[in-house]
């Protein structure tokens, strides 16, 4: 039997009650597949600085390091004391140093609005299609965010010229990309490379890379799009895409844009993945939302964006596709019997009732054992 060791930090606000369903769900899932999770929890962010001091606890980090995959909640609690300084609050000292210690360079986002969930969504129903799936697949580490020179000069007479550099290696492409290549292969094998080869020296570099990468995924097909285009075709027709690679700066963009059409923040997660190859990739998941304040501990959130995220690392880290597919499919289930927490919640709906968070995840757990 396969046996994985993962570190549950729940982190702040919602983090420890959308913790607590996705344990439920993946200790239903060990049940019915052939593997066995060894979850050890530890605290971050404003629980890590109450347990220990720091937003990232060295027990936490050192647990995390032992571990196979980390599973996160959310961290940080803007009410929480405004003076302590920026680079010991949570969001910065637990996130950032996660990322950087573990390497992370591919944050992978899917966005899956089920046909029954259509009112949920911004665009008018003919544009969704019955339903949209799209994986965002951004490179993390590189581009314009980290490229240097990046600086401010001093013009005099009040003129300043700032200066941020977009730098990309052919290297840094290529794992990208192969990254995208291999999730597309799970999904429905299609790759939209999303570039600026029109203006962009880094989009030709891209362009040229992501295609010879392709070239040894025939089963995979892939195009390319300017990331203006891309930006309008999301909106216009989103169903046209499978697998969108994008470097930093327009995955930023686009990933956020495409989350808007998931229905709500509480339907998204998140994988962060670094080096590595089938079953031996280290990854971070978490929801893409924060640890939402204003409805923690009242049985209001929506754990979904979390069992999500609990079965990309099943497929991602532990290559367990059969059991995150059968856990993806429990939560379509789980929606189209008429569940709903709050933030997907519509009255007109007349079959559907609203749920606590507790009951979405017994629901989704019942239909994971079936
Ligand atoms: P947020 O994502 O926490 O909340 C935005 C809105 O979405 C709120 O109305 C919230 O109730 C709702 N929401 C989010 N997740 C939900 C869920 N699972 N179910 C139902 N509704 C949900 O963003 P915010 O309010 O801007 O930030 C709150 C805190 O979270 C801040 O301290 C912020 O820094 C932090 N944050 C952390 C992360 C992270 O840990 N990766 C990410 C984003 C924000």
């Amino acid at each position: 039997m396969k046996l994985f060791k993962v570190a549950a930090l729940p982190g702040d606000g919602i983090g420890p009650e959308v913790m607590r369903e996705a344990i439920e769900v993946l200790r239903a899932a060990e049940r019915k597949f052939d593997f066995k999770l060894e979850i050890t929890g530890a605290p971050v962010g404003w629980a890590g600085i109450d347990a220990a001091g720091k937003a990232l606890p060295e027990g936490t980090l050192a647990l995390c390091k032992e571990s196979d995959a980390i599973l996160f909640g959310s961290v940080g609690l803007p009410d929480r004391d405004p003076t302590i300084p920026k680079d010991e609050r949570p969001e910065r000292a637990a996130l950032l140093r996660i990322r950087k210690e573990f390497g992370l360079f591919a944050n992978l986002r899917p966005v899956r609005l089920p046909g029954a969930l259509a009112h949920a969504c911004p665009l008018a129903k003919e544009r969704q299609g019955g339903g949209i799936d799209i994986l965002v697949v951004r490179e993390l580490t590189g581009g314009m965010y980290f490229g240097q020179p990046k600086k401010t000069e001093d013009l005099g007479s009040g003129n300043f010229r700032a200066i941020d550099t977009m730098v990309y290696t052919t290297l840094e492409i290529e794992r990208i990309a192969h990254m995208a290549f291999h999730a597309a292969k799970l999904r429905r094998q299609k790759v939209t490379s999303i570039d600026k080869a029109n203006v962009l020296e880094n989009g030709v570099l891209w362009r040229e890379t992501v295609t010879r990468v392709g070239r040894s995924y025939a089963d995979v097909a892939l195009e390319h799009q300017f990331v203006d285009n891309a930006a309008m075709q999301l909106v216009l027709r989103p169903t046209q895409f499978d697998v969108m690679l994008c470097e930093n700066l327009f995955g930023d963009i686009l990933s956020d844009e495409a989350a808007a059409l998931g229905g709500s923040l509480g339907m998204l997660p998140s994988a962060s993945l670094g080096a590595g190859s089938g079953e031996k990739v280290f990854g971070f998941y978490e929801p893409a939302g924060g640890s939402a304040p204003d409805i923690a501990g009242k049985n209001l959130a929506n754990p979904i964006a979390q069992i999500l995220s609990a079965a990309l690392m099943l497929r991602y880290s532990f290559g367990l596709n059969d059991a995150a597919a059968a856990i993806e499919a429990a939560v379509q289930r789980a929606i189209e019997a008429g569940h709903r927490t709050a933030d997907i919640f519509s009255p007109a709906e007349t079959t559907a009732r609203k749920v606590g968070t507790r009951e979405m995840g017994a629901a989704i757990c019942a239909e994971v054992r079936k």
